[in-house]
C-alpha cells in the first residue's frame, strides 16, 4: 500500500490528484517548475489589464453537471460566473454581422434574417444544437468514455452523422457566400473541428453549463491550489524534474536540476508526455503505441501567436468572442490569413480599468517558425513579435475605428513563452499524437484508461498526455480517476470529501 505520492506538475490534472489524493489519505507533494499553479489555466496582469491566456469555455457550471460537482470537491465555487449571450461571432469587412446567440428562437431570428433562402440548412443547425441537449451525451463527452455514447446511438442513431462532420462540411451546405464563410470560422477559425462539440458548447451555454469565470484563469487556478493546501497538500514552485529515479522498473523518486532527489512511494507525471517518456526516463518504458504518441505533432499549431491589448475604450456592448473575415489574406510573420479572431473581454469588469477593454487576438502558426527564431536571433524574435502587434492593430482599426490610438499596453506571447514556463516539447500544444475518434475507445474506456508506461511500475500520468483532452474538465478528471485507481488497488474507498 502507498503512502506518498509526488506529483510532477500543479496543471489541472496535478492539482487534482493533488486534492483527492489528500482527502484519500496519501501524503502528496507537487514539484512545479513555474512560479504559479495552473500550468495552462494563466493569466497575468499589466498596468491593470488582466490578461487570459486559457479560458474560453469554461464548462461544469450548471449544478446538475457532474464536471460541476468535480469543480466544487477542487474548491473552485462559490465564485462569480457571467452567463454570456452567444457563442463565437463573425464579422464581414463590409459589416455584415452573424451573432451566433445561445438563445435558439434569437439565433433563427438571426439567421432567417441573413439568408431566408438557406431555411433548410438554418432548420438543420436548430435541429442539430437540440439533438445535443441531452444529460445522457453530455455525460458521455464530458466523461471521455465513448462507451457511455452508445446507449445514445441506440436511442437515436441518426444522431452519428453530426458525429461524422466537420464545421467545413457543415458550412458548405449555406447557399449564402457569408454563412459558408462564417461557419466555417466558429471553432477557433479551424474549419477542421468536429461540428458536435460546436453543438456542445450552443448547449452548454443555454443551459448554463458554460460560463466565465469572473477574474479569468489565473484566479480559478488559485482557488484550486488554496484547497490543496488547506488540505495539507505541498507545492514547490520553481522545482524542474530533470529525471523520474528508478530501481528495478518501479518509479521511487524524482530528481530536480539542481540535483536534489526525493523519495516517494507513487510518482505521477502532469508534465509533458514527451518529455516525461523520452528525457526524464531516457527513453526507456516505450512500446509502439508509445512510441507513435511520441512522434510529433503537425507543425501548424492552435493559438501559437497571442496579442493582447490594454485599450482605452469601454467594450461592455461588443460580441464577446468575434472572427473578422478580412477582404485580402494578410501574411503576418510568414503565415497567411484569411481571418483573425479576438477575444473582448468587456462582459468581465475585473480584465481592466474602469471603462477600458482588454482584447486579446490568438493566430495559429507554425511552431517551427517561431522556435527557430526563438533559437538563433532573440533579437530577431522580439521584433518579429512586435510586428505582429502591430499588423493586428492595423486589422483592428479597420473594424473599431480610433483603436489604434487608444491603445495602452501590448503584451505578445508565442509558443516559445509557453515553452519557457511550462516545459513542452511545442509549447503549450503538449497532446500525444494520437486521433481523438471512437478508434480510441480502449485509451477512453474507463476501466482501460491508459495512463501508465509499458515496463514501468508505481507511475502514473495525468492531464494532457492521459487525456488527449485540450480541457479543463477532462484533464482535472484525469487526476481523480488516478487516485480513484490508486485507492482500488490499496483497497480502500475512494472518497471524495475529507
Ligand atoms: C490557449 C488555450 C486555450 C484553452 N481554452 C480552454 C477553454 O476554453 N476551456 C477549457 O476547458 N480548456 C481550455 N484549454 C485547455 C486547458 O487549459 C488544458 O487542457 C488544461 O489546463 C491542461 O491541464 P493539464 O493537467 O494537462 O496540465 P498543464 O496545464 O499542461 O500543466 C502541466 C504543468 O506541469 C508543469 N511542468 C512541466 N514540466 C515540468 C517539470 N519538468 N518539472 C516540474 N513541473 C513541470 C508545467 O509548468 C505546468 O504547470 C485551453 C488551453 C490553451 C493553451
Amino acid at each position: 500500500m502507498a503512502n506518498s505520492i509526488i506529483i510532477i506538475g500543479a496543471g489541472m490534472g496535478g492539482l487534482s490528484a493533488g486534492i483527492y489524493g489528500q482527502i484519500n489519505g496519501y501524503e502528496t507533494q507537487i514539484y512545479e517548475m513555474h512560479t504559479k499553479p495552473g500550468g495552462q489555466c494563466a493569466s497575468w496582469r499589466r498596468k491593470g489589464y488582466t490578461f487570459d491566456a486559457c479560458i474560453h469555455h469554461f464548462f461544469g457550471c450548471n449544478p446538475n453537471s457532474s464536471v460541476n460537482q468535480m469543480w466544487n470537491e477542487l474548491g473552485v465555487f462559490p465564485r462569480e460566473l457571467v452567463k454570456l449571450n452567444e457563442c463565437t461571432s463573425v464579422v464581414s469587412h463590409d459589416g455584415k454581422i452573424f451573432i451566433d446567440y445561445y438563445n435558439l428562437k434569437k439565433l433563427k431570428n438571426t439567421l432567417y434574417k441573413l439568408s431566408p433562402a438557406d431555411s433548410k440548412t438554418i432548420e438543420q443547425y436548430i435541429r442539430g444544437i437540440n439533438a445535443f441537449s441531452s444529460k445522457k451525451i453530455d455525460d458521455a463527452i464530458n466523461s471521455g468514455s465513448m462507451w457511455k455514447l452508445i446507449p445514445v446511438f441506440l436511442l437515436k442513431p441518426w444522431i452519428i452523422r453530426w458525429f461524422r462532420m466537420n464545421m467545413r462540411t457543415f458550412a458548405e451546405r449555406f447557399s449564402d457566400p457569408f454563412l459558408r464563410k462564417a461557419f466555417a470560422e466558429l471553432i477557433y477559425s479551424n474549419p477542421d473541428a468536429p461540428l458536435f462539440f460546436h453543438f456542445m458548447r450552443h448547449v452548454g451555454g443555454k443551459n448554463g453549463d458554460i460560463q466565465w469565470p469572473v477574474g479569468g484563469a489565473a484566479e480559478l487556478a488559485q482557488s484550486i491550489e488554496k484547497r490543496y493546501l488547506k488540505l495539507g497538500g505541498e507545492i514547490r514552485y520553481n522545482s524542474r524534474v530533470d529525471k523520474i529515479l528508478v530501481e528495478n522498473d518501479k518509479a521511487v523518486g524524482i530528481k530536480l536540476i539542481d540535483g536534489k532527489e526525493l523519495r516517494a512511494d507513487l510518482i505521477i507525471s502532469n508534465a509533458d508526455g514527451r518529455k516525461t517518456v523520452v528525457n526524464m526516463l531516457d527513453g526507456k518504458y516505450i512500446n509502439d503505441r508509445v512510441q507513435n504518441y511520441c512522434t510529433p505533432l503537425s507543425d501548424e499549431t492552435p493559438f501559437a501567436v497571442n496579442v493582447c491589448l490594454g485599450i482605452n475604450r469601454d467594450l461592455a456592448g461588443e460580441p464577446s468572442s468575434l472572427v473578422l473575415l478580412l477582404d485580402h489574406p494578410v501574411t503576418i510573420a510568414n503565415h497567411k490569413y484569411e481571418s483573425i479572431e479576438a477575444q473582448l473581454y468587456g462582459f468581465d469588469k475585473s480584465m481592466a480599468p474602469a471603462g477600458k477593454g482588454t482584447i486579446k487576438v490568438e493566430l495559429p502558426a507554425r511552431f517551427s517558425y517561431w522556435k527557430q527564431l526563438y533559437n538563433d536571433d532573440r533579437k530577431k524574435y522580439n521584433q518579429e513579435k512586435h510586428k505582429v502587434a502591430e499588423q493586428v492593430i492595423g486589422i483592428l482599426e479597420g473594424y473599431f475605428q480610433g483603436i489604434q490610438n487608444q491603445v495602452e499596453v501590448i503584451d505578445v506571447y508565442t509558443l516559445m513563452t509557453w515553452e519557457r514556463y511550462m516545459g513542452g516539447t511545442q509549447g503549450w500544444f503538449n497532446f500525444p499524437n494520437r486521433k481523438l475518434d471512437f478508434s480510441m475507445r480502449e485509451d477512453f474506456s474507463d476501466k482501460k484508461f491508459k495512463t501508465t508506461l509499458p515496463g514501468l511500475s508505481n507511475f502514473y500520468f495525468v492531464g494532457t498526455w492521459a487525456t488527449a483532452m485540450g480541457s479543463l474538465a477532462h484533464n482535472a478528471t484525469s487526476g481523480k480517476t488516478i487516485i480513484r485507481r490508486i485507492c482500488k488497488k490499496d483497497g480502500k474507498e475512494f472518497k471524495t470529501q475529507p
